[in-house]
């Protein structure tokens, strides 16, 4: 999940009533992309609840009503991450992971990882959730899994009628989101973090993809593989122009094609599959590669690249604002929540 900075914005005239009012304000702050699955939003933009807001009924308890305006409770979602994640998590979800008395509303807040972080909550909703560091807390897997493995691995919580389709023990290769265990394994309390990982790709269903089914409308899996193949190829291509360049960063040729990226991953979205592509080549290359090289020769350009592809505009940072020279708009690009400084 791209770290968001979502700052509460002034308002004329108080807090809207509604929270619909607040799409534009938070499609401005954070860019058209799903909070949640990072495809690009166009038109089909859902207001988006974190903590759900239906009402207590006969049959449920319902979620927290009294938040459905309040802007750390919301961000902007794709249609299908929307109706993925449904009425959840509500007061019921939880109660399952809430100590007794403890606010109910500030267990889904802590025990959901959530993307985005408000540095200025406004007065009458004084409650700041965490900042939470769910760019670090997910990672990817290039595998070939079916449903039924993924649900074994608490990395898929299917619906009955899933786990009836004829395709849901036919494993196939996608790109799945998975728990990043080289970041959780490195924490105090390991097995929480593996737990809020887990749960929130379930309560979000980030893992559903049904083969061969023509009618289903999530392809969210489907756009995101296609995304990461895409980018594996772009990051062949960057390659190939870096060893041609002579490793010079300041080859017109390189520039002109790190913004060939930059424009091809503003464009698809997943802003953190182009991330798990590049971040590690660049970063940390291995021995023999042309990373390795081009470390040898200028060991910050790795992270000038990186930095230049998806993180900020060269031109003009001030360092004052996180987001705003941020190349996809809304992203936290501090050293905390991407865990390694940007070259600024
Ligand atoms: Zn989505």
């Amino acid at each position: 999940m791209r770290p968001l900075w979502k700052p509460y914005p002034e308002v004329r005239g108080g807090v809207p009533e509604e929270y619909d009012a607040w799409r534009h304000a938070l499609l401005d702050t954070l860019g058209s992309y799903c909070a949640y699955c990072e495809s690009p939003v166009t038109n089909d933009t859902a207001v988006e609840h974190k903590a759900a807001k239906k009402e207590a009924s006969q049959k449920s308890e319902g979620g927290f009503p009294h938040r459905q305006t309040d802007w750390v409770n919301l961000v902007v979602a794709c249609g299908a991450c929307n109706s993925a994640k449904g009425a959840h998590p509500d007061v019921q979800d939880a109660r399952g992971v809430a100590q007794r008395g403890e606010d109910l509303y500030h267990a889904v807040m802590n025990h959901w990882a959530w993307p985005d972080f408000c540095p200025n909550p406004p007065r009458r909703q004084p409650y700041q959730p965490p900042k939470q560091q769910a760019y670090q807390l997910f990672s990817y897997e290039y595998s070939a899994q079916s449903q039924a493995m993924l649900r074994q691995r608490d990395l898929h919580l299917p619906e009955s009628e899933e786990i009836e389709h004829a395709h849901f023990t036919r494993a196939t290769d996608q790109l799945w989101v998975i728990p990043n265990e080289r970041y959780i394994s490195g924490l105090p309390q390991q097995d929480s973090a593996r737990a809020k990982a887990k749960r929130t790709i379930s309560t979000l269903k980030l893992n559903r993809h049904i083969e061969g089914d023509s009618k289903a409308s999530d392809r969210r899996v489907r756009n995101r593989t296609t995304t990461y193949l895409n980018a594996v190829a772009a990051l062949g291509d960057l390659e190939n122009i870096v060893q041609r360049a002579d490793y010079r960063l300041e080859d017109p040729r390189i520039k002109l094609m790190v913004e060939a990226i930059t424009l091809e991953a503003l464009a698809s979205g997943f802003w953190s599959v182009w991330m798990f592509v590049f971040q590690d080549p660049l970063l940390t290359p291995l021995p023999e590669t042309v990373w390795w090289e081009l470390k040898n020769f200028n060991a910050g350009a790795g992270l000038a690249i990186l930095t230049a592809l998806f993180l900020t505009y060269p031109q003009g940072w001030n360092g004052l604002d996180a987001s705003s020279r941020t190349i996809f708009p809304g992203t936290d690009v501090s050293e905390e929540r991407l865990g390694f400084r940007p070259a600024f």
